[in-house]
């Protein structure tokens, strides 16, 4: 199966990196114009220039997400500047994690304004667009630590549970409106955002950085983390017509460590 996504417009937040780099790259090689959003605008620069010397489309708008106010702008300045936007992928978010002990009132703040309000931001705007113009499809990066619960990643994992019934809910909201929504649940993923889980869990546990990563990969059937390219190829078939009948849908991609139907 050939995926084009020739003429089409898609935006990708959290892209100056990571997941949203990988998907960014993806969704410029299947052929769309691709606008990259993060808050640190030379690495987001950066990131472009990569893309663009291998011969894609990239377009940088930074913006901190986590304000609703600069996520409206972005999402008028895009569609006014660039055109109406097609795809949306969510992937921005920097939720930290916590060792039980250390949660209070701006932990779960923390959390939220990461993730949930950094999604939700664009999102809304985003789909409504979409909505008049009875066309879009949204795939949202959200993560299996909403779906499994571990004590390290609380307000974090309860940010993705509300995004997994956000993208449910926006599913069923546009569906008769030609709008898609659907998610990707990733498990460990080799960004640089593991780094930082492993060195939480490695102080609260008193293990090595190491012996956390040996027990973290035990705990995976497959045996290895994701790549970020691994979970930008679903993404592309979920936001393409390839997936034209699936809405709603949030995918674990986490090494068939959650095993549950
Ligand atoms: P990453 O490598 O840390 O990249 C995060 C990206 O989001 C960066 O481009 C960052 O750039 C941007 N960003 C963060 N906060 C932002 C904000 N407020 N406004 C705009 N951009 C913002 O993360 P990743 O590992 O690719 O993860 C991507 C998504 O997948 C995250 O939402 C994460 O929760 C989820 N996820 C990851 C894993 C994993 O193991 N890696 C597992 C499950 C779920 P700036 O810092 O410059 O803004």
């Amino acid at each position: 199966m050939k995926i084009s996504l020739d003429n089409r417009l898609a935006v990708v937040t959290g892209a100056s990196r990571g997941i949203g780099l990988a998907c960014a790259r993806e969704f410029a090689a299947a052929g769309a114009r691709v606008v990259l959003v993060a808050r640190d605008a030379t690495r987001l620069a950066a990131a472009c220039d990569e893309l663009v010397a291998e011969g894609l489309s990239a377009i940088p708008m930074a913006a901190d997400l986590s304000d609703a106010k600069a996520a409206v702008a972005l999402v008028a300045r895009i569609e006014s500047e660039v055109g109406a936007i097609d795809l949306l992928v969510n992937s921005a978010g920097a939720a930290r994690r916590f060792a039980p002990d250390d949660l209070d009132a701006a932990a779960f703040h923390q959390g939220m304004d990461a993730k949930y309000f950094s999604t939700m931001h664009v999102l809304a705007p985003v789909v409504q667009a979409m909505a008049r113009r009875g066309r879009g499809s949204v795939v949202n990066i959200i993560g299996q630590g909403g779906r499994v619960a571990s004590p390290m990643h609380i307000s974090g994992g309860a940010a993705n549970a509300a995004l997994m019934l956000a993208t449910v809910g926006y599913a069923r909201a546009h569906a008769g409106q030609g709008v898609r929504v659907n998610a990707i649940n990733p498990g460990l993923t080799f960004t640089s955002r593991v780094e930082e889980g492993l060195e939480v869990s490695a102080r609260a546990s008193g293990k090595t950085r190491e012996q956390v990563l040996a027990d973290e990969l035990a705990r995976i059937p497959m045996g290895r983390m994701a790549q970020p390219e691994e979970v930008a190829r679903v993404a592309l078939f979920l936001a393409s017509d390839a997936a034209s009948y699936v809405s709603g849908a949030i995918v674990p991609m986490d090494g068939c460590t959650g095993s549950v139907i």
